[in-house]
């Protein structure tokens, strides 16, 4: 059995490995990186491809496969959310006047394909997804093959958080041949997510009172329905005075409709609730223009550098009372956001307007941190253990901490191992 790392090694994006046997090939993610187009950089003779989570990092290639009857295996809602973002990737590349070869009915393909499956037995490979924490949906993956073990971590979050549960390591496969897991934060530590909930909620107290605006950029797919969701019920529970508080995102609130449909994907009190996320206190608005100020706003894009994120982020940019909440880890060097809030600059049309607003960012990431990275390995002990999905830093920073208890690697694109 060969392990080929086809992407998303000693980088963040573009994930794909490749697990083949004589028998049979099935690739684990199938993405792109942030802001590159579709390609046919991966190979497409897989029998299979799992799909951790919808996240386009590890699923925005499978354009590339829409024309060949792939079979595509992942969770219920990795599916409906990977084929709208699909969809938003066609009608932006469209928008932007760039002759993209693929449409709508590719994206339907891919949905047709899908296997939603926890549990499959193809070509002498017996296929096990777990749920990975992190996002609605995302899930692990093991595979039994030649009487070895390989789990895939995909992106996983071990705490819970406020609609999701963190994976549970006791419920994965011990003592795995081969662990290939993310490597994201690898060198960092995070506080606790409720210091980090504090942070966040000081921050829109102090700009309530001298009546600011708060934008928060997010990502359409959880990252926002979990920060609405927690506003709404810190506002139902009297830690926020009642203020306008807003969505804007047409994709973030077809999201919302099947996190209210499939609720069996989050925490048991998110259960038992009736429609979780048709929230009291929180407004979807269409556009900008039907904001009252002031006003908490919650929108996209995640990195603010295009819709109604952009739009607010220039308009509130200028006032001291305003206050920015960046919740990413991660910014791309040239987004807007990461502009704000090391230069305090802005640029628009060529012109810079200074930021006088509060920039804070409070990380309420989905990622495991160092921490997390670590304690998963702890409990499995695998064999060897694959860095991934990280800065070629972070991988070597955690492979530090874990080399006593497990065989690290930290394999190269392109590369493959034989076990
Ligand atoms: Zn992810």
């Amino acid at each position: 059995m060969r392990i080929h790392f086809l992407g998303g090694v000693r980088e963040v994006g573009g994930s794909c490995i490749a697990v083949e046997t004589d028998y049979g090939k099935v690739a684990l993610d199938y993405g792109i990186k942030v802001g590159e187009k579709v390609s046919d950089q991966f190979p497409k003779d897989f029998d299979a491809v799992i799909i951790s989570h919808a996240h386009l990092d590890h699923s925005g290639n499978l354009l590339s496969l829409s024309r060949g009857n792939p079979v595509i295996i992942g969770s219920r809602i990795t599916r409906d959310v990977t084929t709208d973002l699909l969809r938003d990737m066609i009608k932006i590349q469209n928008m932007n006047g760039n002759h993209f070869p693929y449409n709508n009915q590719d994206a339907d393909n891919i949905k047709k394909s899908w296997w939603i499956r926890d549990s499959v037995a193809l070509l002498g490979m017996s296929i096990q997804l777990y749920p990975a924490g992190h996002v609605a949906g995302a899930k692990m993956t093991s595979i039994h093959v030649e009487g070895k073990e390989i789990l895939y971590t995909g992106d996983f979050c071990l705490h819970d958080t406020e609609i999701l549960e963190g994976s549970k390591p006791e419920k994965l496969p011990q003592k795995p041949d081969a662990l290939i897991i993310e490597s994201t934060y690898g060198g960092k530590v995070r506080l606790p997510r409720n210091k980090l909930v504090d942070q966040l909620f000081k921050q829109i107290l102090r700009t309530i009172e001298r009546k600011g605006n708060v934008l928060i950029p997010a990502f359409a797919f959880h990252r926002s329905q979990e920060m609405a969701k927690r506003i709404d019920q810190a506002m139902e529970d009297g830690i926020l005075p009642n203020y306008n508080v807003y969505t804007i995102s047409p994709l973030a609130h077809k999201i919302t409709g099947y996190f209210n449909n499939y609720k069996q994907f989050f925490t048991r009190e998110i259960q038992q609730q009736k429609q979780p996320f048709n929230y009291r206190h929180v407004k979807h608005l269409h556009r900008t223009g039907q904001i009252r100020e002031p006003a908490i706003v919650i929108c996209t894009s995640g990195f603010g550098h295009a819709g109604a994120s952009l739009r607010l982020l220039t308009e509130w940019a200028a006032d001291e009372d305003n206050s920015v909440v960046i919740n990413s880890g991660y910014l791309p060097p040239e987004s807007p956001l990461r502009i704000a809030k090391e230069k305090r600059e802005l640029i628009k049309n060529g012109n810079k307007i200074p930021v006088q607003a509060e920039v804070k960012q409070i990380e309420l990431s989905g990622h495991a941190d160092q921490g997390e990275l670590i304690q998963l390995v702890e409990a499995l002990e695998p064999k060897r253990t694959f860095l991934v999905h990280g800065e070629l830093e972070q991988a070597e920073l955690l492979s530090e901490k874990i080399s006593g208890i497990t065989e690290v690697y930290v394999p190269e694109r392109h590369e493959t191992i034989s076990m």
